[in-house]
Protein backbone atom coordinates (compact mmCIF):
# COMPACT_ATOMS: atom_id res chain seq x y z
CA UNK A 1 0.00 0.00 0.00
CA UNK A 2 1.15 3.13 -0.81
CA UNK A 3 0.35 6.53 1.09
CA UNK A 4 2.49 9.29 2.19
CA UNK A 5 3.53 10.37 5.65
CA UNK A 6 1.76 14.04 6.66
CA UNK A 7 3.81 16.67 8.37
CA UNK A 8 3.18 18.54 11.74
CA UNK A 9 3.25 22.87 11.48
CA UNK A 10 5.27 24.31 14.24
CA UNK A 11 3.45 27.48 15.23
CA UNK A 12 4.61 29.87 17.71
CA UNK A 13 2.96 32.70 19.59
CA UNK A 14 4.16 36.25 20.44
CA UNK A 15 2.72 39.96 20.50
CA UNK A 16 4.26 43.30 18.84
CA UNK A 17 4.86 44.85 22.85
CA UNK A 18 8.57 43.34 22.56
CA UNK A 19 9.67 45.23 19.59
CA UNK A 20 11.27 43.82 16.62
CA UNK A 21 14.39 43.07 18.02
CA UNK A 22 12.80 40.48 20.98
CA UNK A 23 10.79 39.10 18.41
CA UNK A 24 13.78 38.41 15.81
CA UNK A 25 15.12 36.64 18.89
CA UNK A 26 11.76 35.02 19.25
CA UNK A 27 10.97 33.72 15.83
CA UNK A 28 14.84 32.41 15.65
CA UNK A 29 14.60 30.37 19.02
CA UNK A 30 11.05 28.89 17.46
CA UNK A 31 12.75 27.68 14.75
CA UNK A 32 15.69 26.03 16.88
CA UNK A 33 13.08 23.89 18.74
CA UNK A 34 11.08 23.39 15.53
CA UNK A 35 14.03 21.84 14.32
CA UNK A 36 15.53 20.12 17.35
CA UNK A 37 11.65 18.43 17.43
CA UNK A 38 11.95 17.73 13.82
CA UNK A 39 15.62 15.72 14.57
CA UNK A 40 14.70 13.73 17.39
CA UNK A 41 14.66 10.03 17.29
CA UNK A 42 11.20 9.87 18.83
CA UNK A 43 9.41 11.78 16.59
CA UNK A 44 7.75 9.73 13.70
CA UNK A 45 6.72 12.49 11.47
CA UNK A 46 8.41 15.50 10.47
CA UNK A 47 8.42 18.78 12.30
CA UNK A 48 7.52 21.96 9.86
CA UNK A 49 8.36 25.43 11.60
CA UNK A 50 5.04 27.42 10.21
CA UNK A 51 6.72 30.77 11.73
CA UNK A 52 5.99 33.78 14.24
CA UNK A 53 2.44 34.94 15.07
CA UNK A 54 1.49 37.47 16.81
CA UNK A 55 -2.15 38.84 14.67
CA UNK A 56 -5.11 37.90 14.76
CA UNK A 57 -5.05 37.93 11.05
CA UNK A 58 -2.02 36.08 10.49
CA UNK A 59 -2.95 32.89 13.31
CA UNK A 60 -6.39 32.79 11.09
CA UNK A 61 -4.45 32.56 7.79
CA UNK A 62 -2.41 29.45 9.46
CA UNK A 63 -5.26 27.68 10.43
CA UNK A 64 -7.17 27.62 7.57
CA UNK A 65 -4.01 26.75 5.28
CA UNK A 66 -3.45 24.03 7.80
CA UNK A 67 -7.20 22.88 7.11
CA UNK A 68 -6.75 23.37 2.99
CA UNK A 69 -3.19 21.15 2.88
CA UNK A 70 -3.39 17.68 2.67
CA UNK A 71 0.03 17.13 4.08
CA UNK A 72 -0.44 18.73 7.66
CA UNK A 73 -1.87 16.42 9.72
CA UNK A 74 -1.96 18.37 13.05
CA UNK A 75 -0.71 21.69 14.68
CA UNK A 76 1.99 21.85 17.84
CA UNK A 77 1.83 25.60 19.45
CA UNK A 78 4.02 27.23 21.86
CA UNK A 79 3.92 30.70 23.38
CA UNK A 80 7.60 31.97 23.48
CA UNK A 81 6.16 35.00 25.34
CA UNK A 82 2.75 36.33 26.17
CA UNK A 83 0.30 36.06 23.56
CA UNK A 84 -3.25 37.56 24.33
CA UNK A 85 -5.42 34.91 23.52
CA UNK A 86 -8.47 36.88 22.02
CA UNK A 87 -6.33 36.92 18.78
CA UNK A 88 -6.45 33.32 18.33
CA UNK A 89 -10.08 32.42 18.95
CA UNK A 90 -11.20 33.47 15.34
CA UNK A 91 -8.05 30.68 13.91
CA UNK A 92 -8.75 28.26 16.10
CA UNK A 93 -12.45 28.49 16.25
CA UNK A 94 -12.00 27.44 12.57
CA UNK A 95 -9.25 24.99 12.54
CA UNK A 96 -10.10 21.40 11.80
CA UNK A 97 -6.59 19.33 12.41
CA UNK A 98 -5.47 18.33 15.86
CA UNK A 99 -3.26 20.45 17.47
CA UNK A 100 -0.94 19.71 20.65
CA UNK A 101 0.18 22.72 23.02
CA UNK A 102 3.94 21.95 24.03
CA UNK A 103 4.29 24.09 27.59
CA UNK A 104 7.74 25.26 27.38
CA UNK A 105 10.83 27.33 27.95
CA UNK A 106 13.98 28.18 25.11
CA UNK A 107 16.34 28.13 28.25
CA UNK A 108 16.66 24.89 29.91
CA UNK A 109 18.25 26.25 33.61
CA UNK A 110 17.35 29.82 35.14
CA UNK A 111 20.95 31.71 35.10
CA UNK A 112 20.42 33.22 38.67
CA UNK A 113 23.32 35.47 38.91
CA UNK A 114 22.47 36.89 35.33
CA UNK A 115 18.86 37.35 34.87
CA UNK A 116 17.72 40.46 34.17
CA UNK A 117 14.14 42.33 33.06
CA UNK A 118 15.36 41.49 29.40
CA UNK A 119 15.57 38.18 30.42
CA UNK A 120 12.43 37.85 31.79
CA UNK A 121 10.51 39.54 29.02
CA UNK A 122 11.55 36.86 26.50
CA UNK A 123 11.35 33.88 28.41
CA UNK A 124 7.67 33.79 29.62
CA UNK A 125 5.83 31.06 28.55
CA UNK A 126 5.51 30.31 31.83
CA UNK A 127 2.01 32.95 31.87
CA UNK A 128 2.37 32.80 28.03
CA UNK A 129 0.60 29.13 27.92
CA UNK A 130 -0.88 29.79 30.88
CA UNK A 131 -3.05 32.30 28.86
CA UNK A 132 -3.21 30.16 25.81
CA UNK A 133 -4.41 27.11 27.93
CA UNK A 134 -7.59 29.20 29.26
CA UNK A 135 -9.05 30.04 25.83
CA UNK A 136 -8.51 26.32 24.71
CA UNK A 137 -10.33 25.16 27.90
CA UNK A 138 -12.77 28.06 27.54
CA UNK A 139 -13.64 26.88 23.55
CA UNK A 140 -13.54 23.52 25.06
CA UNK A 141 -10.94 22.33 22.29
CA UNK A 142 -9.81 18.81 23.03
CA UNK A 143 -5.71 19.28 22.62
CA UNK A 144 -3.16 17.51 24.16
CA UNK A 145 -0.63 19.52 26.56
CA UNK A 146 2.45 18.38 26.72
CA UNK A 147 5.00 19.79 29.76
CA UNK A 148 8.65 20.05 29.90
CA UNK A 149 11.97 21.40 27.93
CA UNK A 150 12.52 20.50 24.04
CA UNK A 151 15.66 18.56 24.52
CA UNK A 152 13.94 15.95 27.28
CA UNK A 153 13.28 12.44 25.56
CA UNK A 154 10.09 12.26 27.65
CA UNK A 155 8.97 15.22 26.16
CA UNK A 156 9.82 13.94 22.75
CA UNK A 157 8.22 10.58 23.81
CA UNK A 158 4.41 12.41 25.12
CA UNK A 159 4.88 14.74 21.43
CA UNK A 160 5.72 11.23 19.53
CA UNK A 161 2.70 9.41 21.32
CA UNK A 162 0.31 12.43 20.08
CA UNK A 163 2.46 12.64 16.69
CA UNK A 164 0.90 9.08 15.90
CA UNK A 165 -2.69 9.44 16.74
CA UNK A 166 -2.34 12.53 14.70
CA UNK A 167 -1.29 10.76 11.94
CA UNK A 168 -3.88 7.91 12.36
CA UNK A 169 -6.61 10.41 12.43
CA UNK A 170 -5.39 12.31 8.92
CA UNK A 171 -4.76 8.68 7.53
CA UNK A 172 -8.89 7.93 8.41
CA UNK A 173 -10.13 10.94 6.82
CA UNK A 174 -11.55 10.05 3.75
CA UNK A 175 -10.25 6.13 3.61
CA UNK A 176 -12.37 3.44 2.85
CA UNK A 177 -13.00 -0.06 3.72
CA UNK A 178 -14.65 -2.26 1.69
CA UNK A 179 -17.16 -4.92 3.17
CA UNK A 180 -17.66 -7.86 1.48
CA UNK A 181 -21.44 -9.60 2.73
CA UNK A 182 -22.85 -8.27 5.51
CA UNK A 183 -22.06 -8.77 9.23
CA UNK A 184 -22.23 -12.70 10.51
CA UNK A 185 -26.15 -13.13 11.09
CA UNK A 186 -27.47 -12.52 14.35
CA UNK A 187 -24.55 -11.17 16.20
CA UNK A 188 -25.01 -7.43 17.72
CA UNK A 189 -21.58 -5.84 18.44
CA UNK A 190 -20.41 -5.93 15.12
CA UNK A 191 -23.33 -3.80 14.06
CA UNK A 192 -23.30 0.22 14.11
CA UNK A 193 -24.56 2.85 12.41
CA UNK A 194 -22.26 3.98 9.23
CA UNK A 195 -23.49 7.35 9.05
CA UNK A 196 -22.71 8.59 12.54
CA UNK A 197 -19.07 6.71 12.49
CA UNK A 198 -18.39 9.10 9.22
CA UNK A 199 -19.25 12.19 10.47
CA UNK A 200 -17.37 11.10 14.27
CA UNK A 201 -14.30 9.43 12.54
CA UNK A 202 -14.41 10.52 8.66
CA UNK A 203 -14.05 7.17 7.09
CA UNK A 204 -16.41 5.43 4.98
CA UNK A 205 -17.40 1.74 4.63
CA UNK A 206 -18.74 0.11 1.78
CA UNK A 207 -20.57 -3.01 0.74
CA UNK A 208 -19.63 -5.49 -2.11
CA UNK A 209 -21.13 -8.36 -2.77
CA UNK A 210 -18.37 -11.53 -2.88
CA UNK A 211 -19.10 -12.26 -6.33
CA UNK A 212 -17.20 -8.91 -6.95
CA UNK A 213 -14.18 -10.31 -5.31
CA UNK A 214 -14.52 -13.65 -6.86
CA UNK A 215 -14.50 -12.12 -10.39
CA UNK A 216 -11.13 -9.99 -9.33
CA UNK A 217 -9.84 -13.27 -8.02
CA UNK A 218 -10.37 -15.06 -10.74
CA UNK A 219 -8.80 -12.75 -13.17
CA UNK A 220 -5.57 -12.61 -11.41
CA UNK A 221 -2.53 -14.03 -13.95
CA UNK A 222 -0.94 -17.00 -12.86
CA UNK A 223 2.45 -15.24 -13.12
CA UNK A 224 1.08 -12.87 -9.96
CA UNK A 225 0.05 -16.14 -8.32
CA UNK A 226 3.46 -17.74 -8.91
CA UNK A 227 5.23 -14.94 -7.53
CA UNK A 228 2.94 -14.87 -4.49
CA UNK A 229 3.87 -18.31 -3.88
CA UNK A 230 7.15 -17.87 -4.35
CA UNK A 231 7.24 -14.73 -1.20
CA UNK A 232 5.44 -18.16 0.75
CA UNK A 233 8.34 -20.63 0.34
CA UNK A 234 11.03 -17.76 0.89
CA UNK A 235 8.95 -16.18 4.26
CA UNK A 236 7.49 -19.41 5.74
CA UNK A 237 8.31 -22.94 7.14
CA UNK A 238 5.65 -24.81 5.05
CA UNK A 239 3.89 -27.74 6.06
CA UNK A 240 5.00 -30.71 3.49
CA UNK A 241 2.49 -31.54 1.59
CA UNK A 242 2.42 -27.47 0.97
CA UNK A 243 5.68 -27.29 -0.83
CA UNK A 244 6.75 -27.72 -4.10
CA UNK A 245 5.50 -30.86 -5.33
CA UNK A 246 3.25 -31.60 -2.08
CA UNK A 247 0.14 -33.25 -2.76
CA UNK A 248 -1.30 -29.80 -1.68
CA UNK A 249 0.12 -27.53 -3.14
CA UNK A 250 -2.21 -26.49 -5.61
CA UNK A 251 -4.08 -25.53 -2.23
CA UNK A 252 -1.61 -23.34 -2.06
CA UNK A 253 -1.79 -21.92 -5.26
CA UNK A 254 -5.30 -21.08 -4.83
CA UNK A 255 -4.59 -19.67 -1.26
CA UNK A 256 -1.73 -17.66 -3.60
CA UNK A 257 -4.47 -16.49 -5.88
CA UNK A 258 -7.12 -15.25 -2.83
CA UNK A 259 -4.20 -12.82 -1.75
CA UNK A 260 -2.92 -11.67 -5.13
CA UNK A 261 -6.98 -10.78 -5.73
CA UNK A 262 -8.09 -9.71 -2.71
CA UNK A 263 -4.83 -7.12 -2.65
CA UNK A 264 -5.54 -6.08 -6.33
CA UNK A 265 -9.29 -5.03 -5.31
CA UNK A 266 -8.31 -2.97 -2.06
CA UNK A 267 -5.17 -1.56 -4.21
CA UNK A 268 -7.29 -0.36 -7.19
CA UNK A 269 -10.12 0.56 -5.11
CA UNK A 270 -7.98 2.79 -2.25
CA UNK A 271 -9.40 0.72 0.27
CA UNK A 272 -7.21 0.79 3.80
CA UNK A 273 -9.03 -2.39 5.23
CA UNK A 274 -11.80 -4.39 4.70
CA UNK A 275 -14.00 -7.50 6.44
CA UNK A 276 -15.08 -10.75 5.46
CA UNK A 277 -17.49 -12.92 6.42
CA UNK A 278 -17.60 -16.81 6.44
CA UNK A 279 -21.46 -16.46 5.63
CA UNK A 280 -20.95 -15.21 2.35
CA UNK A 281 -18.16 -17.01 0.51
CA UNK A 282 -20.24 -18.00 -2.78
CA UNK A 283 -17.69 -19.07 -5.29
CA UNK A 284 -14.94 -18.42 -3.50
CA UNK A 285 -13.40 -22.01 -2.59
CA UNK A 286 -11.24 -21.48 0.21
CA UNK A 287 -12.12 -18.77 3.63
CA UNK A 288 -9.33 -16.35 3.13
CA UNK A 289 -7.06 -17.05 6.21
CA UNK A 290 -3.88 -16.26 5.53
CA UNK A 291 -4.61 -13.89 2.60
CA UNK A 292 -5.86 -12.10 5.25
CA UNK A 293 -3.15 -12.43 7.70
CA UNK A 294 -0.80 -11.36 4.75
CA UNK A 295 -2.58 -8.08 3.99
CA UNK A 296 -3.03 -7.09 7.91
CA UNK A 297 0.68 -7.19 8.49
CA UNK A 298 1.07 -4.83 5.37
CA UNK A 299 -0.96 -2.54 7.12
CA UNK A 300 -4.29 -3.08 5.94
CA UNK A 301 -7.12 -2.64 8.62
CA UNK A 302 -8.97 -6.43 9.21
CA UNK A 303 -12.41 -7.10 10.67
CA UNK A 304 -13.52 -10.72 10.85
CA UNK A 305 -17.75 -11.51 10.11
CA UNK A 306 -18.36 -8.22 9.05
CA UNK A 307 -16.77 -6.15 11.72
CA UNK A 308 -16.18 -3.10 9.98
CA UNK A 309 -15.53 -0.91 12.95
CA UNK A 310 -13.14 -3.05 14.20
CA UNK A 311 -11.39 -3.33 10.48
CA UNK A 312 -11.24 0.57 10.69
CA UNK A 313 -10.21 0.73 14.22
CA UNK A 314 -6.98 -1.70 13.43
CA UNK A 315 -6.27 0.25 10.80
CA UNK A 316 -6.13 3.20 12.75
CA UNK A 317 -3.67 1.21 15.60
CA UNK A 318 -1.73 -0.13 12.41
CA UNK A 319 -0.65 3.43 11.96
CA UNK A 320 0.14 4.60 15.13
CA UNK A 321 2.32 1.68 15.50
CA UNK A 322 4.06 1.97 11.95
CA UNK A 323 7.43 1.53 12.43
CA UNK A 324 7.69 0.50 15.75
CA UNK A 325 9.22 -4.19 16.10
CA UNK A 326 6.33 -5.51 18.05
CA UNK A 327 3.78 -5.73 16.20
CA UNK A 328 -0.35 -4.92 16.26
CA UNK A 329 -3.40 -7.76 15.15
CA UNK A 330 -6.89 -8.05 14.84
CA UNK A 331 -7.53 -10.31 18.20
CA UNK A 332 -10.11 -12.30 19.78
CA UNK A 333 -10.60 -13.51 23.56
CA UNK A 334 -11.06 -16.50 22.46
CA UNK A 335 -10.89 -18.83 25.76
CA UNK A 336 -9.82 -18.75 29.41
CA UNK A 337 -7.80 -20.58 31.53
CA UNK A 338 -9.33 -20.47 35.00
CA UNK A 339 -7.02 -22.24 37.24
CA UNK A 340 -5.64 -20.92 40.22
CA UNK A 341 -2.49 -20.23 38.93
CA UNK A 342 -3.55 -19.21 35.71
CA UNK A 343 -6.02 -17.00 35.41
CA UNK A 344 -5.01 -16.14 31.59
CA UNK A 345 -6.75 -15.54 28.49
CA UNK A 346 -6.08 -17.39 25.19
CA UNK A 347 -6.78 -15.27 22.33
CA UNK A 348 -6.60 -16.32 18.12
CA UNK A 349 -8.93 -16.24 16.00
CA UNK A 350 -10.64 -19.13 13.67
CA UNK A 351 -7.45 -17.97 11.40
CA UNK A 352 -6.72 -14.35 11.32
CA UNK A 353 -4.70 -13.01 13.39
CA UNK A 354 -1.64 -11.01 12.25
CA UNK A 355 1.85 -12.17 11.86
CA UNK A 356 3.60 -8.77 12.54
CA UNK A 357 3.05 -10.29 16.13
CA UNK A 358 4.82 -13.73 15.58
CA UNK A 359 7.59 -14.61 18.20
CA UNK A 360 9.06 -16.72 15.68
CA UNK A 361 9.05 -17.61 11.52
CA UNK A 362 5.45 -18.85 11.29
CA UNK A 363 4.58 -22.18 9.93
CA UNK A 364 2.44 -22.25 7.00
CA UNK A 365 -0.13 -24.83 7.12
CA UNK A 366 -3.52 -26.46 6.03
CA UNK A 367 -6.35 -27.96 8.10
CA UNK A 368 -10.23 -28.80 7.42
CA UNK A 369 -12.37 -25.99 9.13
CA UNK A 370 -15.72 -26.85 10.74
CA UNK A 371 -17.74 -23.62 9.60
CA UNK A 372 -18.13 -22.29 6.42
CA UNK A 373 -18.49 -25.04 4.31
CA UNK A 374 -15.62 -24.78 1.59
CA UNK A 375 -12.16 -26.41 1.04
CA UNK A 376 -9.68 -26.73 4.18
CA UNK A 377 -7.94 -22.85 4.52
CA UNK A 378 -4.66 -22.10 4.81
CA UNK A 379 -3.26 -20.37 8.07
CA UNK A 380 0.05 -18.85 9.29
CA UNK A 381 0.71 -20.62 12.50
CA UNK A 382 2.37 -18.90 15.59
CA UNK A 383 2.70 -18.12 19.11
CA UNK A 384 3.23 -13.74 19.65
CA UNK A 385 5.93 -12.05 21.41
CA UNK A 386 5.89 -11.05 24.81
CA UNK A 387 5.67 -8.28 26.77
CA UNK A 388 2.76 -5.47 28.01
CA UNK A 389 0.31 -4.90 25.51
CA UNK A 390 -3.41 -3.72 25.20
CA UNK A 391 -6.50 -5.01 23.51
CA UNK A 392 -8.81 -2.15 22.48
CA UNK A 393 -12.48 -2.06 21.10
CA UNK A 394 -15.02 0.08 19.64
CA UNK A 395 -18.34 -0.33 20.21
CA UNK A 396 -21.38 1.48 18.78
CA UNK A 397 -23.43 2.16 21.89
CA UNK A 398 -26.64 4.13 20.20
CA UNK A 399 -25.82 7.31 21.75
CA UNK A 400 -22.15 7.57 20.89
CA UNK A 401 -18.88 5.54 20.16
CA UNK A 402 -17.15 3.99 22.96
CA UNK A 403 -13.61 2.72 23.12
CA UNK A 404 -12.33 0.09 25.56
CA UNK A 405 -9.26 -0.79 26.42
CA UNK A 406 -7.34 -3.07 28.20
CA UNK A 407 -3.65 -3.20 29.40
CA UNK A 408 -2.71 -6.55 29.41
CA UNK A 409 0.71 -8.53 29.46
CA UNK A 410 1.52 -11.25 26.86
CA UNK A 411 2.65 -14.44 28.39
CA UNK A 412 4.91 -17.78 27.60
CA UNK A 413 2.37 -20.54 27.52
CA UNK A 414 2.84 -24.35 27.05
CA UNK A 415 3.06 -25.81 23.99
CA UNK A 416 -0.37 -26.07 21.98
CA UNK A 417 0.59 -29.07 19.38
CA UNK A 418 -2.64 -29.71 18.71
CA UNK A 419 -4.00 -26.16 18.28
CA UNK A 420 -3.53 -24.79 14.45
CA UNK A 421 -4.08 -21.27 14.77
CA UNK A 422 -2.14 -18.56 15.59
CA UNK A 423 -2.66 -17.10 19.39
CA UNK A 424 -1.62 -15.11 22.39
CA UNK A 425 -2.42 -15.56 25.61
CA UNK A 426 -2.36 -13.51 28.43
CA UNK A 427 -2.83 -11.49 31.65
CA UNK A 428 -4.83 -8.63 32.23
CA UNK A 429 -4.57 -5.82 34.74
CA UNK A 430 -5.28 -5.12 37.36
CA UNK A 431 -6.54 -8.49 37.70
CA UNK A 432 -8.43 -11.34 35.54
CA UNK A 433 -11.52 -10.75 37.31
CA UNK A 434 -11.65 -7.31 37.75
CA UNK A 435 -10.44 -6.93 34.13
CA UNK A 436 -12.93 -8.82 32.76
CA UNK A 437 -15.94 -7.74 34.73
CA UNK A 438 -14.99 -4.10 33.23
CA UNK A 439 -14.90 -5.16 29.68
CA UNK A 440 -18.57 -6.76 30.05
CA UNK A 441 -19.84 -3.90 32.13
CA UNK A 442 -17.94 -1.67 29.66
CA UNK A 443 -19.65 -4.07 26.58
CA UNK A 444 -16.20 -4.25 25.13
CA UNK A 445 -16.42 -6.76 21.85
CA UNK A 446 -15.06 -9.90 21.76
CA UNK A 447 -13.18 -8.72 18.89
CA UNK A 448 -10.07 -6.11 19.20
CA UNK A 449 -6.80 -5.14 18.13
CA UNK A 450 -4.14 -6.37 19.83
CA UNK A 451 -0.91 -4.07 20.02
CA UNK A 452 2.32 -5.18 21.50
CA UNK A 453 3.38 -1.12 20.49
CA UNK A 454 0.63 0.92 21.69
CA UNK A 455 0.10 2.18 25.02
CA UNK A 456 -2.92 3.66 26.41
CA UNK A 457 -1.21 6.80 26.08
CA UNK A 458 -1.37 6.15 22.23
CA UNK A 459 -5.12 5.60 22.20
CA UNK A 460 -5.77 8.15 24.88
CA UNK A 461 -4.58 11.27 22.30
CA UNK A 462 -6.14 9.32 19.51
CA UNK A 463 -9.94 9.50 21.69
CA UNK A 464 -9.00 12.73 22.54
CA UNK A 465 -9.16 14.04 18.54
CA UNK A 466 -11.75 11.75 17.92
CA UNK A 467 -14.06 13.14 20.36
CA UNK A 468 -14.50 9.56 21.71
CA UNK A 469 -15.29 8.18 25.06
CA UNK A 470 -12.53 5.71 26.27
CA UNK A 471 -12.57 3.57 28.81
CA UNK A 472 -9.24 2.47 29.93
CA UNK A 473 -9.05 -0.56 32.01
CA UNK A 474 -5.57 -1.06 33.65
CA UNK A 475 -3.52 -1.55 36.92
CA UNK A 476 -5.13 0.84 38.93
CA UNK A 477 -9.15 0.12 38.03
CA UNK A 478 -11.35 -1.01 40.55
CA UNK A 479 -15.24 -1.81 39.34
CA UNK A 480 -16.41 0.74 42.12
CA UNK A 481 -14.41 3.86 39.92
CA UNK A 482 -15.36 2.18 36.78
CA UNK A 483 -18.84 1.96 37.33
CA UNK A 484 -19.06 5.45 38.03
CA UNK A 485 -16.82 6.74 34.83
CA UNK A 486 -19.41 4.55 32.98
CA UNK A 487 -21.98 6.35 34.47
CA UNK A 488 -20.29 9.90 33.45
CA UNK A 489 -19.16 8.88 29.80
CA UNK A 490 -22.88 8.14 29.20
CA UNK A 491 -23.98 11.52 30.35
CA UNK A 492 -20.98 13.56 28.86
CA UNK A 493 -22.05 12.14 25.73
CA UNK A 494 -25.18 13.39 26.45
CA UNK A 495 -24.97 16.37 27.28
CA UNK A 496 -21.68 17.30 25.12
CA UNK A 497 -22.71 16.30 21.69
CA UNK A 498 -26.65 15.70 22.03
CA UNK A 499 -28.37 14.53 19.46
CA UNK A 500 -26.65 16.00 16.61
CA UNK A 501 -22.96 14.75 16.17
CA UNK A 502 -22.04 11.67 18.37
MN1 LIG B 1 -14.81 -13.38 15.46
Amino acid sequence: MTDTTPTLWFVCGSQHLYGDESLEQVAANAGSVAAALDAADAMPLRVRYRGLLTTAEEIRNVCLAANGDPDCAGLILWMHTFSPAKMWIGGLSRLHKPFCHLHTQFTRDLPWASIDMDFMNLHQAAHGDREAGYLHTRMRLARKVVVGHWSDPDVHARLAAWARAAHAWHDLQGARFARFGDNMRGVAVTEGDKVAAEMRFGFTVDGYGVGDLVARIDAVPDGDVDDVLSQYDDSFDLAPELRAGGERRSALRYGARLEAGIRAFLVEGGFKGFTTTFEDLHGLEQLPGLAVQRLMVDGYGFGAEGDWKTAALLRACKVMGRGLPQGTSFMEDYTYDLSADGQQVLGSHMLEVCPSIAAARPRLEIHPLGIGGKADPLRLVFDAKTGPAINVSLIDLGGHFRLVLNEVDSVDHPALPRLPVARAVWTCRPDFTTACSAWIYAGGAHHSAFSLDLTTEHVEDFAAIAGVELVVIDGDTTLRTLRRDLRLGELTALLGDGLRGR
